[in-house]
């Protein structure tokens, strides 16, 4: 039997974050600014040191990892990438399966990956305080510990429907020093609108990116962060994918699919885009993102300009979106709540150059649980989702004979969700198929451009 974990050295961590807008033969559309005119580095600067701007816009194919970032990055990365012999055996497919474990970071998941550098920059630039939103607590979490490694005050707006559900990940960010609200709140004027239209809102991504971009605006002494969405967020997680090649020329192997779960899209696009560099040179790979069917922006959303955050204080951004006041239900992957994806991730589906599938909630955890049981990991709820999905390819594979290898990312561990098991296991857990005239809809919310 091959190994079970093929793993790389220190030494082996990358040098370089690799820029996908480098390899294009037709350019990203261009982020517009309220006025409808191409967004400018000024338009940014209120909210953003310039190192991350110009990554931001950066055509650049390699751009450097910083020594102090990288020396971070040496707690935990490598991260092992695993044969699932067990998970294989459990389904009796004759196919290979293979997961990267991004769940070994302090903070539980892939998210450490951005959030180191976007601490580090910050700190370089003088700024001295962080803010931020957290769905499921797992950015919040990865910036309160970027904030504690590089020495800067952090300030979380958390979706009031997690800040309920997961006591534990807000302790967790007091730990490593941060303040942590639930959000909507009335800190803000964003806040504070949201709570006269429905102070039992159960909030959102896009209602907590709205607090913390206006909180990041009004102090000099603060820049927003964002852990998911933007160019640079996707750039730093290429880390994961730039590995995972090198582990499968270790391994002799060569992914025919690969699955991750996808809300705004960064871990995703730190899986597939260093594959889809090799595709490009001529290997043949499929790349699928997978999200919640409550939640279908890639698949059901319109391909149009919208605002990031509810309130539409953002950049205008060529996505597929669900309609920036869409307020998803309340899923137990609180990760993949969001509306819109990343316009690069985007408008690679547009082209068809990536695919996207969406799955229900109930088959993710019954797939999750399968793979905790073989595997041993308890995975987090928006990685059930890529585990479902490469679950149900295996078992096609069983079907035709096909012996394929499968990979997925294992974007985090679960250890902070077991409230949502422990809702599946009592049968508690709801699926929530989405009518047509909720996104029908959304057309007439998004901005004219
Ligand atoms: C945040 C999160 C996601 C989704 O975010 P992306 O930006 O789409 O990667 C997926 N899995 C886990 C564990 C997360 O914390």
């Amino acid at each position: 039997m091959s190994d079970y974990k093929i793993i790389l050295p220190e030494s082996e961590i990358p040098t370089h974050w690799y820029n996908i807008a480098a390899d294009l033969d037709e350019p990203f559309a261009a982020v517009l600014a309220p006025n409808g005119q191409p967004a400018t580095a000024d338009d940014l600067s209120a909210i953003f040191p310039d190192a991350l701007i110009e990554q931001e816009m950066s055509t650049e194919r390699w751009i450097e990892i910083p020594d102090p970032v990288r020396e971070v990055y040496k707690l935990w990365r490598p991260t092992p990438l695993f044969r699932a012999h067990r998970l294989e055996q459990r389904l009796g497919t004759p196919a290979k399966i293979y997961y990267k474990n991004e769940s070994s970071s302090a903070a539980g998941s892939h998210k450490p990956n951005s959030a180191l550098p976007q601490a580090y920059y910050n700190k370089q630039s003088g700024r001295t305080r962080l803010t931020t939103e957290t769905g499921a607590g797992q950015w919040g979490s990865s910036i309160a510990w970027a904030g504690q490694m590089f020495g800067l005050e952090v300030m979380v707006y958390m979706v009031k429907v997690s800040y309920d559900q997961k006591p534990f990940r807000r302790s967790m960010m007091h730990t490593w020093g941060a303040e942590v609200v639930a959000s909507p709140s009335d800190l803000t004027a964003a806040g504070r609108a949201q709570l006269a239209i429905n102070p039992d809102t159960s909030g959102s991504l896009g209602m907590a990116i709205s607090e913390a971009v206006e909180d990041a605006a009004s102090r000099a002494d603060s820049s927003y962060t964002l852990g998911s969405v933007l160019n640079h967020v996707l750039l730093h997680q290429t880390i994961i994918g730039q590995e995972a090649i090198k582990q499968f020329e270790l391994a002799g192997d060569y992914p025919d699919v690969i699955f991750a779960p996808c809300g705004g899209g960064s871990n995703f696009a730190g899986v597939a885009f260093p594959f889809l560099a090799d595709k490009a040179a001529g290997k043949s790979v499929e790349l699928v993102a997978v999200e919640p069917s409550s939640c279908p922006s890639l698949t059901r959303g319109h391909f149009a300009y919208d605002f990031g955050d509810t309130a539409g204080l953002t950049p205008m951004m060529l996505m597929y979106t669900l309609g920036h006041d869409f307020v998803p239900p309340g899923i137990h992957a609180g990760g993949l709540r969001y509306h819109g994806t990343a316009p690069q991730l985007a408008q690679l589906v547009e082209r068809d150059l990536i695919k996207a599938v969406a799955v229900d909630q109930i088959p993710t955890f019954e797939a999750g649980v399968i793979f905790a049981q073989t595997e041993g990991i308890i995975p987090a709820p928006e990685s059930n989702h890529a585990i479902r999905a490469a679950i149900d390819e295996a078992l096609r594979c069983k079907e035709s004979g096909e012996e394929k290898t499968i990979f997925f990312n294992l974007s985090g561990h679960g250890h902070f969700d077991m409230f949502s098991y422990d809702r599946y296991f009592s049968g508690e857990l709801e699926d929530y198929p989405l009518p047509q005239s909720a996104i029908d809809e959304a057309l007439e919310h998004l901005p004219k451009t």
